[in-house]
């Protein structure tokens, strides 16, 4: 991990150098309660443990980061104070019980796979909510991409996001290190990535590997052109806040959505801009009421039209307020990636269907071994 100042430097410059313009808080539903970040770091006790907890309100978008004329990183701030935070052995992990137990099972031997064929360089690696929410859809990807690199191996696991963005350095740290080290020891260089966070911990902590999301292949091998899509819609693409600036997949998942037809109206928010679902930096579980004003602005932006993304946590979180799609929905069930009443799982069964999903998948290569 890439060494930072101490927090107290951090909280003095933001105090010094924010100069409450308020170009993030009109764009930010956690800001607008607390106030501008140097009005948050003058007036909050961060020696303290109570005084702390306002960190975890932040979704850690990086959206104020993306406005601010000063170019300060107030969500860079806010997790290194969680991470203080842990350091001091002050965290208290009642309210993220749900959110640690999924990453816990995620990262078991129960729910972890590791396909790595002989002459195998690149692997798939779909994460956690893909494979949970659609199993199929995400065996079909694996079968899509294995067209396009034959070798093509397929790791489920969970990349540690979640402790990651609560602070809890030390264990995120073994965890992901334990997947880096894995694929690099079976001469992997590769990783494609279907979820926003995982290319994010990738990109940021795979040292030794190459990281594409998985919309670049599959838009450039042209995977949309003779999809029968169905009637053309209009549609708005959310794009996921971890890929506010991968521009590549931006221009991806525009480019296989328009590919299928629909017709693309864009967000005041989108792209670098692009605002949280309300999933963001586990926010929901210390506030749900952000959670569900994050969601809402999104919702009054979308203004009825069909929003399509390509993280299948954003697309679980909106998809409550208003009519949202996931893009390889669109690509592999592309007839009824529309209907109201798609198929997509939750949890209890989540869980069973990334068990199915490993053992169809171990199938499946002894099949073509
Ligand atoms: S945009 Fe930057 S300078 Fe303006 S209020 Fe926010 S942190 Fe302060
Ligand atoms: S990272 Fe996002 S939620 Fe946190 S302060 Fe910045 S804009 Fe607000």
């Amino acid at each position: 991990m890439m060494s930072r100042p101490p927090l107290a430097s951090a909280l003095e410059r933001m105090r010094e150098d924010c100069t409450d313009c308020g170009a993030c808080l009109t764009n930010c539903a956690f800001l607008s309660q607390h106030g501008t970040p140097g009005t948050i770091a003058a007036r909050f006790d961060f020696t303290s443990p109570q005084g702390r907890q306002i960190a975890y309100q932040c979704s850690l978008c990086g959206l104020c980061a993306a406005v601010c004329p000063e170019k300060l990183d107030p969500g860079a701030l806010f997790l290194d104070i969680r991470r203080r935070h842990v350091e001091d052995g002050d965290f208290e992990s009642k309210p993220y019980r749900s959110i640690l137990r999924y990453e816990s099972l995620g990262g078991s031997a129960l729910f972890t796979q590791y396909v790595v064929p002989p002459g195998c360089d690149t692997v798939l690696f779909p994460g956690c909510t893909l494979p949970g929410t659609r199993p199929a859809v995400t065996l079909e990807l694996y079968r899509q991409l294995r067209r396009i690199v034959p070798s093509l191996g397929i790791v489920l696991a969970c990349c540690g996001k979640p402790s990651h963005d609560l602070g809890r350095t030390a264990h995120f740290q073994a965890a992901f290190g334990t997947i880096r080290d894995r694929l690099v020891e079976h001469g992997v260089r590769t990783v494609l990535t279907a979820c926003p966070n995982c290319t994010t911990i990738f990109s940021q902590y795979g040292q030794g590997l190459t990281v594409q999301t998985v919309y670049q292949p599959l838009h450039l091998h042209g995977l949309a052109k003779g999809v029968a899509a169905g009637a053309s819609r209009a549609v708005s693409i959310h794009d996921p806040c971890p890929g506010r600036d991968d521009v590549r997949t931006q221009a991806a998942v525009r480019g296989i959505v328009t590919g299928l037809g629909h017709t693309l109206v864009e967000l005041r928010h989108s792209r670098r801009l692009t605002m949280c679902c309300g999933e963001g930096g586990t926010v929901g579980c210390a506030a749900p009421e952000l959670s569900d004003q994050w969601a809402d602005r999104r919702r009054r932006e979308a203004d009825a039209r069909v929003l399509v993304t390509c993280c299948a946590g954003c697309a679980g979180r909106l998809n409550r307020v208003t009519p949202t799609v996931h893009v390889l929905d669109l690509l592999f069930r592309p007839l009824v990636a529309f209907h109201r009443n798609l198929p997509v799982a939750r949890a209890p069964f989540t869980y069973v269907n990334r068990l199915l999903l490993k053992r169809r998948i171990k199938g499946e290569r002894l099949n073509n071994a």
